[in-house]
């Protein structure tokens, strides 16, 4: 939600919407949260080695409402149980399951179990905070670079849009129809996951989608900036 034309003239003028910054933390998973004003607006920032979608966010947050949680991490992996995790494998036992072992080839059956035990006392937590209230959007800012892009999502998507065919690394990912819909009529790639069986990977968008929670993952190259931020900006101003 964009905060109205004259709060944004003036910084003086932003103090009816205060930003407060405390932390979020569960077991390994630590976050930076911003709150600004009321809004049903949650973002996040997950990848810490995605510098890029961190430094846009806490941008946009200066001048839209929202909470907006920002992983308090520089690598992409989160040290776990003397091992490592991806934090967006997380979001379901079957996704943790096989990134735990991907990631820690070492560890014994009991050694991942129980660590297995112990993030799904994390997960619902973090779940219950970051999670948008009934008919709020999640929006998650992610970096590639090199490989991934739209066409490694092409496959799993029950609807496409490309719009901008030659920027492939930069695009929207949505989970529900509506919100693709619109995003479809942006200038930008867009696409949707919403039916189409998929393996479940513990990712926060398998999650949303299997749950109908609005979410739209924007994916830009890592470095570009000034296009992730015009993405945000067209997703902000054109979203309801
Ligand atoms: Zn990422």
């Amino acid at each position: 939600m964009l905060l109205r034309r004259q709060f944004l003239a003036s910084p003086l003028l932003l103090v009816p919407y205060p930003a407060w910054a405390r932390s979020l933390k569960a077991g390994p998973i630590e976050f930076e949260v911003i709150r600004r004003g009321r809004s049903s607006r949650r973002y996040l920032h997950i990848h810490g080695n995605e510098s890029t979608a961190g430094e846009v966010l806490r941008k946009h947050m200066e001048t839209h409402l929202g909470v907006a949680f920002l992983i308090r991490n520089s690598e992409r992996n989160i040290r776990f149980e003397g091992g490592e995790l991806d934090p967006n494998r997380m979001f379901s036992e079957e996704g943790a399951q096989r990134n735990l072992k991907l990631l820690n080839g070492s560890w014994s059956p009991e050694k991942l179990n129980k660590a297995l035990v112990r993030l799904r006392q994390h997960r619902e937590k973090i779940l219950r905070q970051i999670l948008p209230p009934a008919g709020g959007l999640l929006v998650a800012l992610h970096n590639n670079s090199r490989g991934y892009s739209v066409k490694s999502e092409l496959a799993d998507s029950d609807e496409v849009a490309l719009n901008d065919e030659s920027n492939p690394h930069e695009f929207f990912l949505a989970t529900q129809v509506q919100d693709f819909r619109i995003l479809a009529r942006s200038p930008y790639n867009a696409v949707l996951q919403n039916r189409r069986p998929q393996v479940d990977d513990g990712s926060l968008s398998r999650l949303a989608s299997a749950r109908a929670v609005r979410y739209v993952n924007l994916e830009a190259g890592l470095g570009q900036f000034a296009r992730q931020r015009e993405m945000l900006d067209w997703l902000e101003r054109n979203l309801p």
